[in-house]
């Protein structure tokens, strides 16, 4: 996690994190930021991002695997806070064949409701 402070001047959601694009946040730490897609799919539809810029789940690796785990750790989190007791979804989409639009690794969390079976 040493590139901790990288930033995309050109990337939505950097200037997100940085509070130079409003958002409705729900939560925020050290190395991460959650807030409210602005187009929700589903009654509750969270976005969970690093705060440092990498593009997608295409750069995980082991020298930032510990970054994801801790995501991971803030969805449950969250998903709790949100009182998502039914369940939820979480997913990432990597690259144009999963129609990913912003090039910052984000996680949507969707619940609030019995979702559809379909996942693609
Ligand atoms: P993806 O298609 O997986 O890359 O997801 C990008 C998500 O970002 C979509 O669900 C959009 O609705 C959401 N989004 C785009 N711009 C904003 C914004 N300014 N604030 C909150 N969510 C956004
Ligand atoms: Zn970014």
């Amino acid at each position: 996690m040493s590139d901790v402070l990288k930033y995309d001047e050109n990337c939505l959601f950097c200037k997100i994190i940085r509070g130079d694009i409003p958002s409705a946040k729900v939560y925020e730490d050290d190395l991460c930021y959650a807030f409210r897609d602005i187009n929700p799919q589903a009654p509750t539809h969270i976005l969970v991002v690093p705060k440092v810029h990498m593009r997608s789940v295409a750069e995980v690796n082991r020298h930032n695997e510990a970054l994801v785990g801790h995501i991971f750790t803030v969805i449950a989190k969250i998903a709790a806070a949100e009182g998502l007791e039914g369940g939820y979804r979480v997913i990432s989409n990597c690259g144009p064949d999963a129609c990913q639009s912003v090039p910052h690794l984000h996680f949507h969390i969707l619940g609030g409701t019995k979702l559809g079976e379909r996942m693609g």
